[in-house]
């Protein structure tokens, strides 16, 4: 079974084609500055990149090119479209509705349109897609995989914000949390590695890319995450502010006249590890600096690392305990200094890291923590479209 993965931002679009017998990776793409002048598809097969720049006024075009190209006879990899037996799609918002992925059908359109203004850069790109896929394989079974589905297992305890309660109930306002599908996908692998049941184990998993978001997971579940109502909340991110007393966005609307726009960019595009350094919100390009001298890369890197260590022992709370923490994403998958950091602030749960193991474990999943640490640290990459894939085969096999 051939199952291909999209995932469809506002001007791009990525893709992999996943073969379930053995989940390798036949070929994979992203379509880059769709609707704009300068598209471009460029698509990988074998590690070989084929590039092609033609305008593509919009997704529905894109995804031509893309089966185009994926039954292409030079670097194509099926030979024609009914080798696709299903299409897994990323949707970024599922609201109260999803606690799970689903079979794509006109309800489930329906529900994605209303979770719209929950995610208004991001569902409706995700519907485009679909739509696009739709119209271009009407026979092929969609499903939905949404990145909110996984934390809806959250108490009301962890996800209700202390607001007037009709605020809830007329617009939804509460913890939803994101990344779910990264969080799902490693604690699975974690309890592979570890030869347990996810059922029996408490894992803090850290999500630690560009966006960063932690999540306590009890018997496979979320129970608590630390970004909210948006991917805005919880940790200091490249340019998100993560948590802030809410009153500084009130005090500058006043002080300077900002717009509700002007500060939501600001929070949103300015803030962050690069609001703070003033420099870059490349963690790389920070470290550099900060062993260069420079006391604005340090600070930020001290506000990132005290918010991550923080939150970790938040999070040891509201489980009673851990067995498990595991690191993926961007900084979680190849920054050994990083892991090292957040686990020195660590030490009081008895966290030993085996020095060689945390320097060689870039990119690959490993154990990195000692026989003797009291807690199991693992550095898992996180794989979002192998997770989206097997769960559609999950469903359509059903
Ligand atoms: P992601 O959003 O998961 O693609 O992660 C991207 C981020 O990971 C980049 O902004 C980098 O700051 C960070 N990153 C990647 N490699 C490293 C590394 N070796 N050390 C520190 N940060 C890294």
């Amino acid at each position: 079974m051939k199952i291909l993965v999209i995932n469809c931002g506002s001007s791009s679009l990525k893709y992999q084609l996943i073969n379930m017998e053995d989940e390798s990776v036949l070929a994979k793409g992203l379509v880059e500055r769709i609707g704009i002048e300068g598209s471009v598809l460029t698509h990988k097969v074998n590690g070989e990149k084929v590039k092609i720049e033609q305008p593509m006024e919009d997704h529905k075009i894109a995804i031509k090119l893309v089966l185009d190209a994926l039954i292409d006879e030079k670097h194509g990899v099926i030979k024609d479209m009914s080798e696709i037996s299903a299409v897994g799609h990323r949707v970024v918002h599922g609201g109260e509705k999803y606690a799970e992925s689903v079979l794509i059908d006109d309800n489930v359109m329906k529900a994605i349109e209303d979770c719209v203004d929950l995610a208004p850069l991001h569902n409706p790109p995700n519907i485009i897609g679909i739509n696009a896929c739709k119209e271009l394989m009407p026979d092929t079974p969609m499903v939905a995989v949404f990145d909110t589905a996984f934390h809806q297992t959250m108490p009301n305890y962890a996800y209700m914000y202390a607001l007037p309660y009709d605020l809830y109930e007329k617009y939804g306002i509460r913890k939803y949390g994101f990344h779910g599908t990264s969080h799902r996908f490693v604690s699975k692998e974690a309890a592979r590695m570890l030869g347990k049941d996810l059922r029996d184990l408490k894992i803090i998993t850290c999500h630690l890319g560009n966006g960063a978001s932690l999540c306590a997971i009890k018997d496979g579940k979320s129970i608590d995450t630390t970004m909210g109502f948006t991917p805005l909340a919880g940790l200091v991110m490249g340019t998100r502010c993560g948590d802030i007393d809410p009153a500084v966005v009130t005090f500058l609307m006043n002080k300077l006249n900002m717009s509700a726009a002007e500060i939501d960019k600001l929070i949103n595009k300015e803030s962050g590890v690069l609001g703070l350094s003033g420099l870059s919100s490349d963690f790389r390009d920070l470290g550099e600096a900060q062993e260069n001298g420079n006391e604005r890369a340090k600070l930020a890197l001290d506000v990132y690392y005290y918010r991550v260590i923080s939150y970790i022992g938040q999070y040891v709370a509201a489980l009673n305990g851990v067995d498990c923490i595991v690191f993926t994403a961007g900084l979680g998958e190849n920054a050994a200094d990083g892991r090292e950091r957040i686990c020195k602030g660590l030490k009081y749960l008895g966290i030993e890291i085996d020095d060689a193991n945390n320097s060689s474990a870039r990119g690959k999943a490993m154990e990195i923590s000692t026989s003797a640490s009291k807690v199991k640290v693992l550095a898992i990459p996180t794989n979002e479209e192998l997770m989206i894939a097997r769960d559609t085969r999950a469903i359509v096999e059903k």
